[in-house]
């Protein structure tokens, strides 16, 4: 049993300070992010796609986990992973920077780096900028262990399976727009969850509740009132 799970986007992290790498145009560095945070481009220019990764990662290390981070960190702590599933779109690590025991990443993570031609082998740990000649054990080159457009986000068979055993489903901070993240509310309403939205700008739609603003205060009321409904 699963009672409460969480999905987190972004907005978790807004309050951190967590830069989008984006100029006033949507650009970086002349390209679309869309453009650099992909397999193809990795594969055309794999130091340009390592220079947009290496200067998310040096500034993410600048960066604290704010009350909505700690608020659901203390929630899985006191809970326990078993009753409390975090999921996140984020790459910055933070949820586990607050001391949360068991997140699971759907979009990989900066703080690691994984194989290029095969993503089974060993994930390897990184702090700062990514060494230019870094190599898997098998000979081929490291790339940043985070999915890009066009590839699968990761352990979606396990987010599937505490999804449909939770009774209370929160969306945290995410547009809402983006598959299969966006899916999410619909399965754990067939199965008969609470769903609740947390986000300044609300999606509403299958939601019950709807807490418009912003997770760093929303969370910290929430999680009081879940450690007191579980314990
Ligand atoms: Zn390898």
């Amino acid at each position: 049993m699963t009672p409460i799970f969480v999905l987190s986007g972004a907005g978790l992290s807004a309050a951190s300070g967590v830069p989008t790498f984006r100029d006033a145009n949507g650009l970086w560095e002349g390209h679309a992010v869309e453009d650099v945070a992909t397999p193809e481009a990795w594969f055309r220019d794999r130091e340009l796609v390592r220079r947009f990764y290496d200067q998310r990662r040096l500034r993410c290390a600048d960066v604290s986990p704010n009350a909505g981070h700690l608020a659901l960190a203390e929630l899985q702590r006191t809970l326990g992973p078993e009753r409390v599933a975090l999921v996140t779109q984020n790459i910055d690590g933070l949820l586990q920077a607050a001391g949360a025991p068991d997140v699971v990443e759907m979009h990989g993570s900066l703080w690691r780096l994984r194989c290029e031609v095969d993503e089974e082998h060993p994930r390897v740990s990184t702090a700062g900028a990514q060494g230019r000649s870094a190599r898997c054990g098998c000979g081929a080159l490291l790339r940043p262990a985070v999915v890009w457009f066009g590839e699968m986000p990761e352990h979606l068979e396990r987010i599937y399976r505490m999804l449909r055993r939770c009774r209370t489903f929160v969306s945290v901070g995410t547009s809402g727009v983006v598959y299969p993240a966006a899916g999410m509310v619909f399965e754990a309403k067939k199965a008969g969850a609470r769903c609740i939205e947390v986000n300044p700008k609300p999606v509403g739609g299958a939601f019950d509740e709807v807490s418009a603003e912003g997770s760093e205060t929303a969370l910290p009321r929430l999680v009081e009132s879940w450690l007191q409904a579980y314990r």
